[in-house]
């Protein structure tokens, strides 16, 4: 598959809003899903369901296959030792919070030091005021450049040998920037702190190598790179998280229950208590198996060729102003426009049947040091064409015109 033809395979993509050819810029929110994730969902729930690693008849075996066959698929892809240290959650969200709340909450200790950036997605952010709130530990934030990159130089100097654990997105959802992460694990190691990257920007968008990197945890959705919603998975090292309490307890997560006391399998089961999202995982799977079959490469330097066209384009309408670095980003673009809120813009151009996001982005504290209440953001993906982006800055371009004309 190239490409060229990779729009065919979206359903979605097919339809007029609001009476023009859907352009689909929100892929950072949610990315659309393909026809061969959509019909791996169907033929699940048509031919294999059944309860997993219960069952011993045909259907149990086939579904715990699948469960377990799309584990195989994460690992592979992002690039872990051990397919155990792969935990299924519900996304990004929810990795960030187990780890935050089991491993960090039995680490910290009052003066102990969290370090985050400002431009952290509150998923990354209010779990670890929280733990800090818990355990008397203090939150420390590395400094932004005046473009919102980080230094390293600044890196160094905000962990220090009291730094027990640092957590920082591999790719900001609003600047849009790619974090230097090898480096940062690097020095947090050096320090004797444990390290977790949200991979919600990244994994969609390029190759991923959790052991090159060499982070403790990594943290992902599936509803962000074609699989659906509700899937994803937190990788963890295995002495760490064979070495983390359980934070839901209950069926399948158990090894023995005594009337008084228990036992915990090992990781991963230890952190998947209930019935899991069965179908969600073979969604992943598939959308794994999609995605690499164009290849992460190329699907990272389409997406970063459509940012910077768009950047290049952008540029020339009037009164506009870019967020972010203007080097070292992956696809998309967050912007406003001067005495238009971005609300409006979404709205108006929402008109011409093109999606974009606005908002604080879950991030108000970059917000913040952004002095602007609200951003728009046009966000690419493997499906978009720059015959999009041209539709989309026309757009932008009449609506700066309509405001003009009503002032
Ligand atoms: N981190 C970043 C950088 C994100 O962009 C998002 C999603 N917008 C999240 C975390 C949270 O992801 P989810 O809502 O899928 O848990």
């Amino acid at each position: 598959m190239t490409l060229t033809d990779i729009r065919d395979q979206f359903p979605i993509l097919q339809q007029e809003v609001n009476g023009h050819p859907l352009v689909y810029l929100d892929s950072a929110a949610t990315s659309q899903k393909p026809r061969v994730v959509i019909e791996a969902i169907k033929r699940y729930y048509e031919l294999d369901n059944a309860n997993v690693h219960r069952g011993v008849h045909t259907l149990g075996t086939r579904a715990t296959d699948a469960y377990e066959g799309a584990r195989d698929k994460v690992q592979k892809f992002i690039g872990a030792a051990h397919r155990e240290e792969i935990v299924f959650t519900r996304g990004t969200t929810t990795g960030i919070n187990l780890v935050a709340t089991s491993y960090a909450r039995s680490v910290l200790k009052e003066g102990d030091e969290i370090v985050i950036t400002p431009m952290e997605h509150h998923s990354n952010l209010i779990p670890w005021q929280q733990a800090a709130l818990a355990t008397g530990a203090v939150l420390k934030y590395i400094p932004l450049q005046e473009d919102g990159s980080i230094l390293l130089a600044d890196v160094e100097k905000t962990i220090t040998e009291r730094t027990r654990m640092v957590a920082v997105t591999y790719v900001s959802n609003v600047l849009g920037v790619v974090n230097p992460v090898k480096e940062i694990a690097e020095i947090a190691h050096r320090n004797g702190a444990k390290i977790l990257i949200d991979g919600a920007q990244s994994t969609p968008h390029m190759k991923v190598n959790v052991q090159e990197i060499d982070c403790d945890f990594y943290a992902f959705s599936g509803h962000k790179m074609c699989a659906p919603t509700g899937s994803g998975a937190l990788y963890g090292k295995r002495e760490l998280l064979n070495k983390m309490e359980p934070i839901e307890f209950g069926g399948e997560m158990i090894d023995f229950v005594e009337l008084q006391s228990s036992s915990w399998k090992e990781a991963p089961y230890r952190f998947e208590g209930g019935t899991p999202n069965i179908a969600g995982a073979v969604g992943l799977g598939a959308a794994i198996d999609f995605l690499s079959e164009i290849g992460m490469d190329a699907i990272d330097k389409h997406d970063r060729r459509l940012a910077a066209y768009a950047m290049e384009q952008m540029s020339a309408v009037e009164g506009i102003t870019i967020y972010g670095p203007s080097r070292n980003r992956t696809g998309l673009v967050t912007f406003n426009l001067d005495e238009v809120h971005a609300h409006d813009v979404a709205t108006v151009i929402d008109n011409e049947g093109i999606a974009i996001r606005a908002g604080h982005h879950c991030c108000q504290p970059l917000m913040r040091w952004l002095k602007a209440s609200a951003t728009a953001r046009a966000s690419f993906y493997l499906y978009n064409t720059e015959a999009d982006i041209d539709r989309f800055v026309q757009s932008l371009r009449n609506t700066v015109r309509f405001f003009q004309s009503i002032e």
